[in-house]
Protein backbone atom coordinates (compact mmCIF):
# COMPACT_ATOMS: atom_id res chain seq x y z
CA UNK A 1 0.00 0.00 0.00
CA UNK A 2 2.84 2.50 0.70
CA UNK A 3 4.60 4.19 -1.91
CA UNK A 4 7.85 4.64 0.38
CA UNK A 5 7.92 8.16 -0.79
CA UNK A 6 7.72 10.88 2.48
CA UNK A 7 7.03 14.58 1.75
CA UNK A 8 7.96 16.83 4.17
CA UNK A 9 7.12 20.52 4.14
CA UNK A 10 9.65 23.09 5.78
CA UNK A 11 12.67 22.38 7.10
CA UNK A 12 12.71 24.04 10.64
CA UNK A 13 14.18 21.87 12.90
CA UNK A 14 11.51 19.64 13.72
CA UNK A 15 11.06 19.24 9.66
CA UNK A 16 15.10 18.75 9.67
CA UNK A 17 14.64 16.18 12.62
CA UNK A 18 12.17 14.21 11.21
CA UNK A 19 14.20 13.91 7.92
CA UNK A 20 17.51 12.93 10.13
CA UNK A 21 15.13 10.31 11.42
CA UNK A 22 13.54 8.72 8.15
CA UNK A 23 16.63 8.96 5.61
CA UNK A 24 18.49 6.01 7.15
CA UNK A 25 15.07 3.84 6.91
CA UNK A 26 15.38 1.55 4.27
CA UNK A 27 12.90 1.53 1.43
CA UNK A 28 11.78 5.11 1.90
CA UNK A 29 12.85 8.26 -0.16
CA UNK A 30 12.74 11.36 1.45
CA UNK A 31 11.57 14.42 -0.10
CA UNK A 32 12.22 17.73 1.88
CA UNK A 33 10.50 21.35 0.92
CA UNK A 34 11.62 24.59 2.42
CA UNK A 35 10.93 28.40 1.07
CA UNK A 36 14.04 30.19 2.38
CA UNK A 37 17.39 30.39 1.52
CA UNK A 38 19.15 30.25 4.60
CA UNK A 39 19.01 29.92 8.34
CA UNK A 40 19.33 33.25 10.03
CA UNK A 41 17.22 32.96 13.31
CA UNK A 42 20.19 33.38 16.15
CA UNK A 43 17.78 33.57 18.99
CA UNK A 44 18.78 31.27 21.68
CA UNK A 45 16.99 28.08 22.54
CA UNK A 46 17.01 25.36 24.82
CA UNK A 47 16.27 21.75 24.57
CA UNK A 48 15.05 19.52 27.65
CA UNK A 49 16.94 16.72 28.74
CA UNK A 50 14.66 14.20 28.27
CA UNK A 51 15.14 13.90 24.75
CA UNK A 52 18.18 12.37 24.90
CA UNK A 53 17.33 10.08 27.82
CA UNK A 54 17.87 6.67 27.82
CA UNK A 55 16.06 5.12 30.51
CA UNK A 56 12.76 5.70 32.69
CA UNK A 57 13.99 7.43 35.46
CA UNK A 58 15.78 10.17 33.19
CA UNK A 59 12.72 10.56 30.89
CA UNK A 60 10.91 11.73 34.39
CA UNK A 61 13.25 13.88 36.15
CA UNK A 62 12.01 17.31 35.50
CA UNK A 63 9.74 17.54 38.71
CA UNK A 64 6.23 19.19 36.89
CA UNK A 65 6.72 16.94 34.41
CA UNK A 66 7.50 13.51 36.08
CA UNK A 67 4.05 12.86 37.51
CA UNK A 68 2.55 14.17 34.65
CA UNK A 69 4.13 11.50 32.68
CA UNK A 70 3.34 8.88 34.92
CA UNK A 71 -0.55 9.57 34.84
CA UNK A 72 -1.13 10.20 30.94
CA UNK A 73 1.02 7.41 29.79
CA UNK A 74 0.72 3.82 29.89
CA UNK A 75 4.16 1.94 30.89
CA UNK A 76 3.91 0.08 27.15
CA UNK A 77 3.61 3.67 25.92
CA UNK A 78 6.71 5.07 27.40
CA UNK A 79 8.80 1.55 26.85
CA UNK A 80 7.86 1.85 23.15
CA UNK A 81 9.33 5.99 23.20
CA UNK A 82 12.54 4.38 24.94
CA UNK A 83 12.81 1.73 22.21
CA UNK A 84 11.94 4.67 19.14
CA UNK A 85 14.59 6.40 21.27
CA UNK A 86 17.06 4.07 20.70
CA UNK A 87 16.64 3.53 17.24
CA UNK A 88 17.68 6.97 16.72
CA UNK A 89 20.80 6.85 14.06
CA UNK A 90 24.25 7.50 16.34
CA UNK A 91 25.58 10.23 14.62
CA UNK A 92 22.00 11.83 14.91
CA UNK A 93 21.92 10.87 19.24
CA UNK A 94 25.40 12.27 19.06
CA UNK A 95 24.13 15.77 18.29
CA UNK A 96 21.35 15.66 20.00
CA UNK A 97 23.27 15.22 23.07
CA UNK A 98 25.51 18.45 22.27
CA UNK A 99 22.83 20.43 21.24
CA UNK A 100 21.27 19.89 24.68
CA UNK A 101 23.54 20.93 26.87
CA UNK A 102 22.48 24.14 27.08
CA UNK A 103 21.72 27.17 24.90
CA UNK A 104 22.18 27.09 21.28
CA UNK A 105 21.23 29.68 18.49
CA UNK A 106 18.71 28.08 16.22
CA UNK A 107 19.98 28.18 13.43
CA UNK A 108 22.50 26.28 15.14
CA UNK A 109 20.12 23.54 15.49
CA UNK A 110 19.05 24.13 11.85
CA UNK A 111 22.38 24.22 10.40
CA UNK A 112 23.98 20.90 12.12
CA UNK A 113 21.08 18.79 11.46
CA UNK A 114 20.76 20.15 7.69
CA UNK A 115 24.83 19.42 7.41
CA UNK A 116 24.53 15.95 9.29
CA UNK A 117 21.64 15.43 6.31
CA UNK A 118 23.85 16.33 3.63
CA UNK A 119 26.58 14.94 4.75
CA UNK A 120 25.67 11.41 5.35
CA UNK A 121 26.89 9.25 2.39
CA UNK A 122 23.14 6.93 2.21
CA UNK A 123 21.96 10.84 1.62
CA UNK A 124 18.54 10.09 -0.21
CA UNK A 125 17.02 13.32 0.49
CA UNK A 126 15.50 15.32 -2.66
CA UNK A 127 15.43 18.52 -1.74
CA UNK A 128 12.99 21.35 -2.88
CA UNK A 129 13.48 24.98 -2.62
CA UNK A 130 9.91 26.03 -2.93
CA UNK A 131 6.70 28.00 -0.84
CA UNK A 132 4.36 25.08 -1.18
CA UNK A 133 1.17 25.72 -1.41
CA UNK A 134 -2.18 23.00 -0.02
CA UNK A 135 -2.73 22.92 -3.67
CA UNK A 136 0.20 21.70 -5.03
CA UNK A 137 0.87 19.27 -1.54
CA UNK A 138 -2.98 17.86 -2.60
CA UNK A 139 -1.78 17.66 -6.45
CA UNK A 140 2.23 16.16 -6.28
CA UNK A 141 0.77 12.85 -3.86
CA UNK A 142 0.25 9.71 -5.40
CA UNK A 143 -1.87 7.08 -3.41
CA UNK A 144 0.36 5.62 -0.47
CA UNK A 145 2.39 8.79 0.38
CA UNK A 146 2.87 10.16 3.17
CA UNK A 147 3.03 14.23 3.73
CA UNK A 148 3.77 15.50 7.02
CA UNK A 149 3.38 19.38 7.13
CA UNK A 150 6.17 20.79 9.62
CA UNK A 151 5.62 24.64 8.38
CA UNK A 152 5.45 26.12 11.99
CA UNK A 153 2.25 28.01 13.95
CA UNK A 154 1.04 29.26 10.56
CA UNK A 155 0.85 25.45 9.40
CA UNK A 156 0.00 25.08 5.45
CA UNK A 157 -2.51 22.09 6.15
CA UNK A 158 -3.97 22.36 9.61
CA UNK A 159 -7.26 23.86 8.08
CA UNK A 160 -7.48 21.54 5.40
CA UNK A 161 -7.63 18.35 7.83
CA UNK A 162 -10.89 18.16 8.26
CA UNK A 163 -13.71 18.17 5.10
CA UNK A 164 -15.14 21.43 4.84
CA UNK A 165 -13.18 23.32 7.53
CA UNK A 166 -10.90 25.10 5.15
CA UNK A 167 -10.26 29.29 5.99
CA UNK A 168 -12.58 29.73 3.35
CA UNK A 169 -15.27 28.82 5.91
CA UNK A 170 -13.46 29.99 9.49
CA UNK A 171 -10.48 26.99 9.84
CA UNK A 172 -11.54 26.01 12.95
CA UNK A 173 -9.10 22.95 13.85
CA UNK A 174 -7.16 24.91 16.62
CA UNK A 175 -7.67 25.06 19.90
CA UNK A 176 -6.09 28.03 21.64
CA UNK A 177 -5.64 29.50 24.85
CA UNK A 178 -3.71 32.62 25.35
CA UNK A 179 -1.97 32.38 28.97
CA UNK A 180 -0.45 35.96 29.25
CA UNK A 181 1.29 38.80 27.74
CA UNK A 182 5.04 38.47 27.84
CA UNK A 183 8.99 40.51 26.89
CA UNK A 184 11.38 38.20 26.75
CA UNK A 185 14.91 39.93 27.36
CA UNK A 186 18.29 38.39 26.44
CA UNK A 187 21.86 39.44 27.21
CA UNK A 188 25.06 38.04 27.74
CA UNK A 189 26.63 38.55 30.71
CA UNK A 190 31.05 38.53 31.03
CA UNK A 191 30.68 36.05 34.28
CA UNK A 192 29.31 32.91 35.47
CA UNK A 193 26.45 33.02 36.90
CA UNK A 194 23.18 30.52 38.06
CA UNK A 195 20.11 31.79 38.90
CA UNK A 196 17.72 29.21 41.42
CA UNK A 197 14.46 30.27 42.79
CA UNK A 198 15.60 31.62 46.21
CA UNK A 199 17.78 34.14 43.56
CA UNK A 200 14.59 35.08 41.52
CA UNK A 201 13.17 35.56 45.13
CA UNK A 202 15.34 37.92 46.39
CA UNK A 203 16.86 39.71 43.21
CA UNK A 204 13.19 41.07 42.77
CA UNK A 205 12.06 41.62 46.22
CA UNK A 206 12.15 45.74 45.27
CA UNK A 207 10.24 44.68 42.33
CA UNK A 208 5.88 45.44 42.65
CA UNK A 209 4.87 45.03 40.01
CA UNK A 210 7.33 43.92 35.93
CA UNK A 211 9.04 41.07 37.98
CA UNK A 212 12.10 39.81 36.20
CA UNK A 213 12.28 36.25 35.85
CA UNK A 214 15.19 34.11 34.11
CA UNK A 215 13.52 30.81 33.54
CA UNK A 216 14.55 28.07 35.36
CA UNK A 217 17.92 26.35 33.57
CA UNK A 218 17.85 29.54 30.98
CA UNK A 219 21.76 30.05 31.78
CA UNK A 220 24.49 28.31 30.73
CA UNK A 221 28.22 28.73 30.32
CA UNK A 222 30.48 29.65 27.98
CA UNK A 223 33.57 29.63 29.35
CA UNK A 224 33.23 32.85 31.55
CA UNK A 225 29.96 34.21 29.58
CA UNK A 226 26.59 33.14 30.45
CA UNK A 227 23.39 33.71 28.37
CA UNK A 228 20.58 35.10 30.27
CA UNK A 229 16.94 35.21 28.86
CA UNK A 230 14.78 36.47 31.02
CA UNK A 231 10.46 36.72 31.01
CA UNK A 232 8.80 39.76 32.43
CA UNK A 233 5.29 39.62 32.33
CA UNK A 234 2.95 42.64 30.64
CA UNK A 235 -0.71 43.69 29.93
CA UNK A 236 -2.46 43.61 27.12
CA UNK A 237 -2.08 47.04 26.75
CA UNK A 238 1.80 47.24 27.18
CA UNK A 239 1.85 44.29 24.49
CA UNK A 240 0.16 46.42 22.00
CA UNK A 241 2.38 49.91 22.51
CA UNK A 242 6.00 47.97 21.76
CA UNK A 243 7.01 46.84 18.78
CA UNK A 244 7.63 43.12 18.35
CA UNK A 245 11.50 43.81 18.65
CA UNK A 246 13.76 46.49 20.56
CA UNK A 247 16.16 47.31 22.63
CA UNK A 248 17.22 48.33 26.00
CA UNK A 249 17.27 52.08 25.37
CA UNK A 250 13.47 51.87 23.70
CA UNK A 251 12.42 49.78 27.02
CA UNK A 252 14.21 52.75 29.01
CA UNK A 253 12.64 55.68 26.93
CA UNK A 254 9.13 54.07 26.58
CA UNK A 255 8.51 51.88 29.38
CA UNK A 256 10.60 53.03 32.54
CA UNK A 257 8.58 50.62 35.26
CA UNK A 258 9.45 47.95 33.60
CA UNK A 259 13.02 48.79 32.81
CA UNK A 260 14.13 50.00 36.04
CA UNK A 261 12.64 46.26 37.10
CA UNK A 262 14.90 45.11 34.63
CA UNK A 263 18.02 47.25 35.43
CA UNK A 264 17.42 46.76 39.77
CA UNK A 265 17.99 42.41 38.74
CA UNK A 266 20.70 43.15 36.47
CA UNK A 267 22.63 45.55 38.95
CA UNK A 268 21.69 42.68 41.89
CA UNK A 269 24.01 40.39 39.52
CA UNK A 270 26.57 42.45 39.20
CA UNK A 271 26.66 43.79 42.91
CA UNK A 272 27.08 39.52 43.47
CA UNK A 273 29.10 38.33 40.28
CA UNK A 274 31.48 41.26 39.39
CA UNK A 275 30.83 41.19 35.59
CA UNK A 276 28.92 43.54 33.10
CA UNK A 277 26.25 42.95 30.61
CA UNK A 278 27.95 42.26 27.25
CA UNK A 279 26.35 44.49 24.30
CA UNK A 280 22.90 46.02 24.05
CA UNK A 281 19.86 43.66 25.47
CA UNK A 282 17.33 42.04 22.54
CA UNK A 283 13.74 42.08 23.52
CA UNK A 284 11.13 40.67 22.07
CA UNK A 285 7.35 41.15 22.96
CA UNK A 286 5.20 37.75 22.17
CA UNK A 287 1.69 36.14 23.56
CA UNK A 288 2.71 33.14 25.37
CA UNK A 289 -0.12 30.71 23.84
CA UNK A 290 -1.02 26.84 24.20
CA UNK A 291 -2.60 25.40 20.87
CA UNK A 292 -3.02 22.93 19.25
CA UNK A 293 -4.74 21.43 16.14
CA UNK A 294 -8.07 19.25 17.11
CA UNK A 295 -7.03 16.68 13.84
CA UNK A 296 -3.25 16.24 13.61
CA UNK A 297 -3.94 13.67 10.76
CA UNK A 298 -6.07 13.18 7.62
CA UNK A 299 -8.21 10.66 9.53
CA UNK A 300 -11.24 12.73 9.27
CA UNK A 301 -10.71 12.30 5.15
CA UNK A 302 -11.18 8.66 5.30
CA UNK A 303 -14.62 7.89 5.86
CA UNK A 304 -16.55 6.50 2.50
CA UNK A 305 -18.15 9.64 1.24
CA UNK A 306 -14.81 11.50 0.32
CA UNK A 307 -12.65 8.13 -0.87
CA UNK A 308 -11.35 10.21 -4.15
CA UNK A 309 -9.64 12.98 -1.99
CA UNK A 310 -5.90 12.89 -1.88
CA UNK A 311 -5.91 12.93 1.40
CA UNK A 312 -7.97 10.02 1.71
CA UNK A 313 -5.30 8.05 -0.30
CA UNK A 314 -2.47 9.71 1.25
CA UNK A 315 -1.91 9.74 5.10
CA UNK A 316 -1.13 13.11 6.37
CA UNK A 317 0.03 14.58 9.89
CA UNK A 318 0.87 17.72 11.42
CA UNK A 319 4.31 17.69 13.23
CA UNK A 320 6.17 20.90 15.62
CA UNK A 321 4.40 23.92 15.72
CA UNK A 322 2.20 23.31 12.89
CA UNK A 323 0.37 20.82 15.42
CA UNK A 324 1.09 22.15 19.10
CA UNK A 325 2.50 25.28 20.30
CA UNK A 326 3.59 26.02 24.09
CA UNK A 327 5.29 28.56 25.60
CA UNK A 328 8.01 28.55 28.30
CA UNK A 329 10.77 26.78 25.78
CA UNK A 330 9.16 23.56 25.28
CA UNK A 331 8.14 23.67 21.77
CA UNK A 332 11.26 22.55 20.16
CA UNK A 333 12.03 19.42 22.30
CA UNK A 334 7.94 18.27 22.36
CA UNK A 335 8.31 18.29 18.32
CA UNK A 336 11.49 16.68 18.12
CA UNK A 337 9.94 14.19 20.83
CA UNK A 338 6.76 13.53 18.35
CA UNK A 339 8.87 13.70 14.92
CA UNK A 340 11.03 10.35 17.26
CA UNK A 341 7.35 8.82 17.57
CA UNK A 342 6.01 9.51 14.11
CA UNK A 343 9.53 7.85 12.32
CA UNK A 344 8.67 4.91 15.03
CA UNK A 345 5.42 4.54 13.68
CA UNK A 346 6.62 4.79 9.14
CA UNK A 347 9.39 2.78 10.17
CA UNK A 348 6.67 -0.18 10.51
CA UNK A 349 6.52 -0.46 6.71
CA UNK A 350 3.63 -2.63 7.63
CA UNK A 351 1.59 -0.98 9.97
CA UNK A 352 -2.02 -0.36 8.34
CA UNK A 353 -2.63 3.27 7.94
CA UNK A 354 -5.84 3.51 10.65
CA UNK A 355 -3.84 2.29 12.38
CA UNK A 356 -1.25 4.84 12.06
CA UNK A 357 -3.13 7.54 11.33
CA UNK A 358 -5.14 6.48 15.03
CA UNK A 359 -1.83 5.88 17.00
CA UNK A 360 -0.44 9.38 16.01
CA UNK A 361 -3.47 11.40 17.21
CA UNK A 362 -3.52 9.32 20.28
CA UNK A 363 0.19 10.34 21.06
CA UNK A 364 -0.20 14.24 19.52
CA UNK A 365 -3.13 14.26 21.88
CA UNK A 366 -1.16 12.90 25.08
CA UNK A 367 1.72 15.66 24.35
CA UNK A 368 -0.70 18.34 24.30
CA UNK A 369 -2.15 17.42 27.63
CA UNK A 370 1.70 17.10 28.99
CA UNK A 371 2.72 20.15 27.83
CA UNK A 372 -0.26 21.90 28.72
CA UNK A 373 -0.50 20.74 32.25
CA UNK A 374 3.32 21.60 32.73
CA UNK A 375 2.67 25.54 30.99
CA UNK A 376 -0.67 25.84 33.88
CA UNK A 377 1.51 24.81 36.38
CA UNK A 378 4.18 27.13 35.43
CA UNK A 379 1.75 30.21 34.92
CA UNK A 380 0.07 29.47 38.40
CA UNK A 381 3.94 29.34 40.22
CA UNK A 382 4.71 32.60 37.82
CA UNK A 383 1.41 34.45 39.00
CA UNK A 384 1.95 33.61 42.77
CA UNK A 385 5.19 34.55 42.74
CA UNK A 386 4.19 38.12 41.14
CA UNK A 387 2.24 38.10 44.48
CA UNK A 388 4.38 36.54 46.69
CA UNK A 389 4.46 39.25 49.71
CA UNK A 390 1.32 40.46 49.27
CA UNK A 391 -0.22 37.10 51.69
CA UNK A 392 -4.11 38.67 51.20
CA UNK A 393 -3.74 38.51 47.24
CA UNK A 394 -1.63 35.30 47.47
CA UNK A 395 -4.25 33.75 49.46
CA UNK A 396 -7.18 34.77 46.59
CA UNK A 397 -5.15 32.45 43.87
CA UNK A 398 -4.48 29.72 45.96
CA UNK A 399 -7.21 26.92 45.44
CA UNK A 400 -6.46 24.92 48.19
CA UNK A 401 -9.72 22.31 47.98
C1 LIG B 1 11.47 34.45 21.30
C2 LIG B 1 11.29 32.98 21.17
C3 LIG B 1 12.07 32.12 21.93
C4 LIG B 1 11.90 30.75 21.83
N1 LIG B 1 12.66 29.93 22.61
C5 LIG B 1 12.47 28.60 22.56
C6 LIG B 1 13.23 27.70 23.41
O1 LIG B 1 14.08 28.09 24.20
N2 LIG B 1 12.98 26.37 23.31
C7 LIG B 1 12.04 25.88 22.45
O2 LIG B 1 11.82 24.67 22.42
N3 LIG B 1 11.33 26.69 21.62
C8 LIG B 1 11.53 28.02 21.66
N4 LIG B 1 10.79 28.83 20.85
C9 LIG B 1 9.85 28.23 19.88
C10 LIG B 1 10.60 27.57 18.70
O3 LIG B 1 11.37 28.53 18.02
C11 LIG B 1 9.60 26.89 17.77
O4 LIG B 1 8.86 25.98 18.53
C12 LIG B 1 10.31 26.11 16.65
O5 LIG B 1 11.02 26.97 15.81
C13 LIG B 1 9.28 25.31 15.86
O6 LIG B 1 9.95 24.52 14.93
P1 LIG B 1 9.19 23.98 13.65
O7 LIG B 1 10.22 23.29 12.83
O8 LIG B 1 7.97 23.24 14.05
O9 LIG B 1 8.65 25.28 12.91
P2 LIG B 1 9.47 26.54 12.35
O10 LIG B 1 10.70 26.77 13.12
O11 LIG B 1 8.48 27.64 12.26
O12 LIG B 1 9.91 26.08 10.90
C14 LIG B 1 8.96 25.99 9.85
C15 LIG B 1 9.73 25.91 8.55
O13 LIG B 1 8.81 25.70 7.48
C16 LIG B 1 9.14 26.61 6.43
N5 LIG B 1 7.88 26.86 5.71
C17 LIG B 1 6.77 27.47 6.19
N6 LIG B 1 5.80 27.48 5.25
C18 LIG B 1 6.32 26.88 4.16
C19 LIG B 1 5.80 26.60 2.86
N7 LIG B 1 4.57 26.95 2.50
N8 LIG B 1 6.60 25.95 1.97
C20 LIG B 1 7.89 25.61 2.32
N9 LIG B 1 8.42 25.86 3.54
C21 LIG B 1 7.65 26.47 4.44
C22 LIG B 1 9.69 27.83 7.14
O14 LIG B 1 10.45 28.62 6.27
C23 LIG B 1 10.50 27.20 8.25
O15 LIG B 1 11.80 26.86 7.84
C24 LIG B 1 10.94 30.21 20.93
C25 LIG B 1 10.17 31.05 20.13
C26 LIG B 1 10.33 32.44 20.26
C27 LIG B 1 9.47 33.34 19.41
Amino acid sequence: MESGRVHIVGAGPVGLMLTALLQSVEGLSVHLYEKRQDYKRTRMVKLASYLVADSLESYRTDHIDGGNIDAIFDLPELEEGLAFRRAIPADLMALLQELSQGFCPLNTIERSLSNLIDARSSNTVQRTSTAMTAQNAEAMLAPGDILIDCTGCRSLLRNHLVPGHDEAVGGDNTVSIRLEYAIVITFLYGQQYVCNEYCKYHKNVENTEYKFIPAVHRTFYDGNISHVTGIVNITAEDYELMPSQFDGQWLRENFPGIARSMDRFIDKIKQETHGEVIGDLEIVRIPLVLYRARNATSRAWRSGEFNDHPFAKSPVFLLGDSAIGSPYFQSISLGFECATYLAGLIAQRDLPMDEMLGRYEMHTYKQWVRVYMRSKMIKLNKDLFEIIDQPDALLEKLHIY
